[in-house]
């Protein structure tokens, strides 16, 4: 039996919800706080980002961008606002329904906690662990320490473990680094060698 690891955003749920959030709700509520129109401020807010980076933990915590720019509103009602954009993809659906048969799956997302439950709120049936690198373990970005830590957690040796997810270091390289069996998903351009749709997982897992 192994475990077999998803990325989450890009990989199991549609970006437009968290695109929606950062580069259109946030934009838009700063230009209504400052009396900007929305190009100027979408073009500050980007700035404003991409200075912090996203090497840094706050960049990827929506409440402190909330307070840093002083809006109006809360996380939480933009979050409720637009849940209507979270959308899983169907090959992930299909891929999750038919491998959680017999392994035991799991999610390893950058996400936010916010972000991440709600995304992933309709399949989160089909995982027995759903971790948020930057929530539970404060750090940015899939380090091999985040995934020697989950092996720890769930007593398994990394050889024991599949990832699949749609970065291509973060989610491949690295975990391959260490020993686990990862797999590139690319849905836009189905580079060599990396799945282009999830359900292909299925039939390239050696088990
Ligand atoms: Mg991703």
């Amino acid at each position: 039996m192994k475990v077999i690891s998803f990325d989450a955003d890009g990989t199991l749920i549609d970006l437009d919800f968290v695109n929606t959030f950062w580069d259109l709700e946030v934009p838009k509520l700063y230009a209504e706080k400052y009396g900007l129109d929305f190009e100027e401020a979408f073009r500050i807010v980007r700035k404003s980002y991409d200075e912090l980076g996203d090497e840094d933990l706050r960049w990827y915590q929506p409440d402190y961008w909330f307070k840093h720019f002083k809006l109006d509103e809360t996380p939480q009602k933009i979050i409720e606002k637009i849940r209507h954009k979270v959308k899983v993809f169907p090959d992930a659906l299909e891929t999750i329904d038919y491998l959680s048969r017999k392994h035991d799956l799991i999610v390893v997302s950058n996400a936010p906690r916010e972000f991440l439950d709600l995304g992933i709120k309709d399949i989160e049936h089909y995982f027995s662990r759903i971790y948020s690198c930057t929530s539970d373990f404060r750090m940015v970005r899939k380090k091999p320490e985040v995934y020697h830590r989950i092996c720890q957690e769930l007593s398994v040796k990394p050889e024991q473990v599949i990832h699949v997810g749609d970065h291509y270091k973060f989610d491949y390289e690295i975990p391959r680094s260490i020993g686990i069996e990862a797999y590139f998903l690319d849905r836009e351009n189905g580079s060599k060698g990396a799945l282009r749709d999830l359900r292909e997982l299925i039939n390239r897992i050696k088990f």
